[in-house]
């Protein structure tokens, strides 16, 4: 997909090959899939099917090392939605989720929607919190209306 990422490919790409990665086909199809996939949420799976449907012949292997160097190079970060596996982003599209235990719809927040939350865990606990890595599950709007019974327990 030439066209307005082609030149933010180009970047990522240099610093992969600043690192002294070695640019194939198969990791610019990986920097152009996750650019283009903007806020899918992808996971690694579904990552490699995208590649593949492109470039059949591309090894799992080769992607799955592409996403460990582009994280190295904190180009790109992972989020957990939920049980299943991880999600890929690239890092300027870092932002905090909130995900529904019911529908798995997932709502993205601004990232300074927990800063106050944030600040005062690290003033009476010193810790930090990494509030980007998992995603905060619960109920959603419409679930919330059709369970109303349901809505403060735990889900079984
Ligand atoms: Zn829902
Ligand atoms: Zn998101
Ligand atoms: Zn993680």
């Amino acid at each position: 997909m030439p066209g307005p990422t082609s030149a933010a490919v180009d970047e990522i790409l240099g610093e992969l090959r600043a690192q002294g990665g070695r640019i194939t086909s198969g990791r610019r199809a990986v920097v152009e899939i996750l650019l283009a996939s903007g806020d899918q949420h992808m996971n690694a799976e579904r990552l490699v099917e995208a590649v593949r449907a492109r470039l059949p012949d591309v090894a799992e292997s080769t992607i799955y090392r592409t996403l460990t160097a582009l994280e190295e190079l904190g180009v790109v970060t992972h989020v957990h939605l939920g049980h299943g596996p991880a999600s890929f982003h690239l890092n300027d599209l870092s932002h905090r989720h909130l995900v529904c235990r019911e529908c798995g719809v997932v709502i993205d927040l601004p990232f300074g929607a927990f800063r106050d939350f944030a600040e005062a865990v690290e003033l009476q606990y010193g810790f930090r919190l990494q509030d980007e890595h998992f995603a905060f599950s619960g109920l959603c709007r419409g679930c919330a209306e059709l369970l109303p019974a349901e809505a403060d327990g735990p889900a079984p």
